[in-house]
């Protein structure tokens, strides 16, 4: 007798070591499962909202499941069916010490907890209402210390063994041993799985520090090639996907062979540290990112930026890159960049697609000269595109109202680079999309929004042309727009079109009125006009200034029975102006009154 109640103890002894065997090797599956790469996925913070609801959904429901398992079998088993209820206690709480959960998230996991503990327990009202106390107070101060807790011993162990004796002191039918028996697995299961959690941890933080030192460039701590080849792609797909804007622009800074031949290695060094800094100041107030793809290459990703916004960054990085020196011992030093930029298109497949063209853009600049920005447009609608960028440069010339010297409006040039010189360009082939930019950016940059520019009968008549320019006065009230014709080629289709300019507010002009002869091309559409203007000749003789003095009476003549105001381009001289007097001109132009300054061609 003595004996068998010897054994009996040993065997309740024996049976409490192989459930609390059980129980913490129960523990170290179950983390692996937090820890699995599919629970990972699950926690991941990207997609929409619905495909991240669905991932709280399948986690909360794996969770369930568990619960549910350890209920089912808790109550199936004839003997031993304490142990599950124990497993099942750990599951719940768990959850709750979750850090990543959303507030809806934790309180289903509270109202989970709840119900397996009221499930587990006899019904007893006072019981009821003061545990349901404990848990409305507990979920409070756990949410606010929530990483605390889960992440210090003292207030994790706490917790744990908190938890399990409220749990184990009003179970149904509490045999004695296991008041004591299961709070104190509890406390071994929590205390295992905390310095799991503990070695997972440092773990992750290794991995992350080894992750953010891939992902940067050792020497310039721009993004490394490793990460645009990575986080890169995903840019690139998401922008594909969503909004199906991305600019890229790639940078090679020019002559730093030479450079480093003249100064040595640690200033070019020095020079890379320094333009890193410098582009990452200009990128700081947009999210767009910095990688070093080269050895003196840098990359620019400009995800959801449109043409504009992404060209007026690029041109600031450009000239920041040339306008702020680098210091390095008693040197400042300042480089120069060469620039290509391009945009996400339909037919791009891969982030390498873009990377290739704006590649191809910056050889072009290299070719060109260096220290440049070339653009590639959509292939299919720039024809013409890098050499307009690259040899042709605008500016814009006031147009004066003579009588008080106010600036109405401005004419925008365009300049070709030929033969080592700047002059004017006469015909230049830019596209829709190219000449509307530009007009915008020039609008843009006005004082006064009023711009002259000069269009022939067969651009007018371009239903891709009339239409974004039609568009683009509908949307910006303020602009005024002034075309400019030197010729009417076709009268019919004139006049067909004409029409629907002035309805947008678009004054025309009859330009380069050098010969009373001109007329009788404007004639049959006189009524559209407002303006004629006459160019002075740039080389002036006796015999060529007789001719002007009768082209001007002539024109002059032509405005008064027309209602036409006269308006003279070209203005160098007080002797020019004296002719503002004579023939009651009302609208100058020329460098009397400014003259532009081209940029310098290396
Ligand atoms: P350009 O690009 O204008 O045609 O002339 P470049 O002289 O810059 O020509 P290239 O691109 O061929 O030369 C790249 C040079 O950049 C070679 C190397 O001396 C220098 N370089 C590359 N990586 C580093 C680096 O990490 N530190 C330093 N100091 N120089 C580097
Ligand atoms: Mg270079
Ligand atoms: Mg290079």
């Amino acid at each position: 007798m003595q004996k068998m109640l010897i054994w009996g103890t040993h065997m309740a002894f024996g049976m409490w070591i192989g459930r609390t065997v059980l129980s913490v090797f129960f523990v170290a599956g179950y983390l692996t499962y937090y820890d699995s790469a599919f629970y990972q996925r699950l926690r991941t913070e990207r997609g929409n909202w619905q495909k991240r609801g669905l991932n709280t959904a399948i986690r909360i429901g794996i969770m369930l499941g568990v619960a549910i398992g350890l209920q089912w079998a808790a109550v199936s088993v004839q003997q031993g069916g304490d142990m599950y209820v124990n497993l099942l206690l750990f599951v719940i709480s768990y959850a709750l010490l979750d850090e990543g959960t959303s507030i809806v998230e934790y309180l289903f996991n509270w109202a989970v907890m709840s119900f397996f503990w009221f499930i587990n327990h006899p019904f007893d009202e006072h019981l009821f209402i003061l545990v349901a106390v404990i848990f409305a107070l507990t979920s409070v101060i756990l949410r606010r210390f929530q990483t605390t807790v889960h992440y210090h011993l003292a207030w994790y162990m706490l917790f744990a063994i908190t938890v399990a004796t409220l749990f184990w002191i009003t179970y149904v039918d509490v045999p004695l041993r296991s008041l004591f028996g299961y709070p104190l697995i509890f406390a071994l299961m929590s205390g295992y799985s905390f310095s799991y959690i503990h070695r997972m941890r440092s773990v992750v933080a290794e991995r992350d520090s080894l992750t953010a030192e891939l992902n940067h460039d050792a020497l310039t701590q721009a993004f490394s090639l490793t990460r645009l080849n990575t986080n890169g792609v995903e840019i690139f797909e998401d922008c594909k996907q969503v909004s199906g804007q991305l600019a890229v622009a790639v940078m090679d800074i020019d002559h730093f062979k030479s450079f480093n031949d003249d100064y040595g290695h640690a200033a070019g060094d020095a020079v890379l540290i320094g333009l890193t800094k410098i582009l990452q100041a200009e990128l700081k107030v947009a999210p767009a990112e910095l990688y070093r793809t080269g050895g003196e290459e840098l990359t620019i990703l400009m995800p959801d930026f449109d043409m504009d916004s992404a060209m007026a960054l690029v041109r600031n990085c450009w000239n920041a890159v040339r306008t702020v020196p680098v210091a390095y011992q008693d040197n400042h030093f300042r480089c120069s960049v060469s620039v290509g930029v391009a945009f996400l298109e339909q037919k791009d497949t891969a982030l390498s697609d873009l990377l290739k063209r704006a590649d191809n853009s910056m050889y072009l600049s290299k070719q060109h000269g260096r220290d440049r920005i070339t653009v590639d447009g959509q292939a299919d609608l720039l024809n013409n595109s890098h050499s307009a960028m690259i040899n042709f440069t605008y500016y814009t010339q006031p147009i004066m109202r003579l009588a008080d010297s106010h600036l109405v409006a401005n004419e925008m040039r365009l300049e070709r680079y030929a033969n080592g010189q700047w002059g004017r360009a006469e015909n230049y082939a830019v596209t829709t999309d190219t000449m509307m930019s530009l007009i915008r950016s020039i609008f843009h940059q006005l004082e006064v929004p009023s711009l002259s520019m000069n269009f022939e009968v067969d651009e007018l008549a371009t239903t891709r042309i009339r239409e974004s320019l039609l568009a683009y006065l509908h949307a910006n009230a303020q602009v005024e727009l002034l075309i400019e014709m030197t010729h009417i080629t076709n009268p019919e289709i004139f006049a067909a079109v004409a029409p629907s300019f002035r309805k947008a507010g678009v004054r025309f002009v009859i330009d380069d009125a050098q010969t009373p002869g001109l007329f009788a091309e404007f004639a049959p559409v006189i009524q559209f006009f407002d303006t004629v203007k006459v160019s002075l000749p740039s080389k002036r003789d006796v015999s060529a200034d007789a001719e002007l003095l009768a082209n001007l009476s002539y024109w002059q003549h032509v405005c008064a029975v027309h209602h036409l105001e006269l308006a003279l381009n070209n203005i160098e001289s007080d002797a020019d102006m004296r002719l503002v007097d004579r023939f009651g001109v009302i609208y100058g132009q020329g460098n009397f009154f400014s003259r532009p300054v081209l940029p310098r061609i290396l």
